[in-house]
């Protein structure tokens, strides 16, 4: 999906402190970030609801980005404070309700050492409409996966908890497996063999009506999955975060995705064999429902985790 389809003349881009127009936002072919890939970025999602247009949990995205930079010394130059007044700002400017919010930090124009030595940091927001990642079909018939032959970035390599730009070439051609063997998204294990994640996805998996996930020994710190541990215990399900094999995904009763993109996504089969039913599961189904009851500004109780655009 361009991300520029249907979507207006009025297009603006908040760039390092100021809403310029969407095809000025531009940086120079020598920046530092595009060689390197020295940067680092949130993905988050305004809802339009009932109540109001809100932002799922912008400040812990944000304090997310912050944490992201520290080990790639990503000084950034603007509060959090006004980073989230920045995201709304943007939001509003660009007229949108409901919409996909993209905040990239990254090392600009100086010099090409592999040391970002006197390197700008460079802060971007781009927000634009965005509809289900992995198409509306998809959160109700769930999707068909494969298991990736390249793995997770292992931990000793680089931070896999922070949300770095380079780090998703290996998400990439994770990705390319799957749709060059015709499934519609990537599982990655991890060096040891366990269950990591999805390319830009964490996974769960539901057996006997116990919910388990991977550690973030190798995955990313997911504010989804956060969000779905915490809507799972509180609809009373036991979570339990283990080391998971490729076998016990393989006959689990239930397998699903969380992420800001793909939202609760449903796991139907893998590399030919059904998950389940073959079809989205009873557990998945009540923590998807609750969970876009929560982002719809339906839940009372969640309302902490909305930050509204007004
Ligand atoms: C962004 C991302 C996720 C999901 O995180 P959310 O905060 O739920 O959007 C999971 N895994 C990877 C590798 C990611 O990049």
């Amino acid at each position: 999906m361009r991300m520029v389809d249907g979507f207006g003349d009025v297009r603006k881009i908040w760039m390092n402190g100021k809403l310029i127009d969407w095809h000025e936002a531009k940086v120079h072919v020598l920046s530092h970030g595009l060689h390197y890939g020295s940067g680092v970025f949130e993905g988050i999602r305004c809802y339009s609801t009932p109540r109001g247009s809100f932002v799922f949990r912008l400040t812990d995205h944000l304090r997310r980005m912050f944490r992201s930079a520290i080990p790639y010394r990503i000084k950034i130059p603007y509060s959090l404070d006004e980073l989230r007044t920045a995201v709304i700002e943007t939001i509003k400017a660009n007229g949108l309700s409901s919409c996909y919010i993209r905040p990239i930090v990254f090392y600009g124009y100086h010099s090409l050492g592999v040391d970002p030595g006197e390197c700008p940091v460079e802060c971007v927001i781009a927000t634009w409409p965005w509809g289900a990642y992995l198409g509306e079909d998809a959160l109700v018939n769930g999707i068909r996966c494969t298991f990736s032959s390249w793995i997770k970035i292992h931990p000793k390599m680089l931070p896999v908890g922070a949300k770095a730009t380079g780090q998703y070439i290996n998400s990439m051609l994770a990705g390319f497996d799957a749709k060059e063997k015709g499934f519609d998204e990537a599982i990655l294990l991890d060096n040891e063999g366990y269950v990591a994640e999805g390319p830009g996805e964490n996974i769960f998996i539901v057996d006997d009506g116990v919910i388990h996930t991977p550690s973030l020994a190798s995955a990313l710190p997911g504010i989804t999955r956060d969000s779905v541990i915490k809507i799972a215990k509180d609809l009373g399900y036991e979570v339990v975060v283990r080391n998971i094999t490729k076998g016990e995904v393989l006959i689990a009763d239930e397998v699903f995705f969380t992420g800001t993109a793909a939202e609760v996504t449903p796991i139907r089969e893998i590399d030919g064999i059904m998950i389940g039913d073959g079809k989205r599961g009873p557990v998945t189904e009540e923590i998807q429902h609750k969970f876009f009851r929560v982002v719809n500004a339906e839940e009372n109780a969640y309302m902490d985790w909305l930050e509204p655009v007004e």
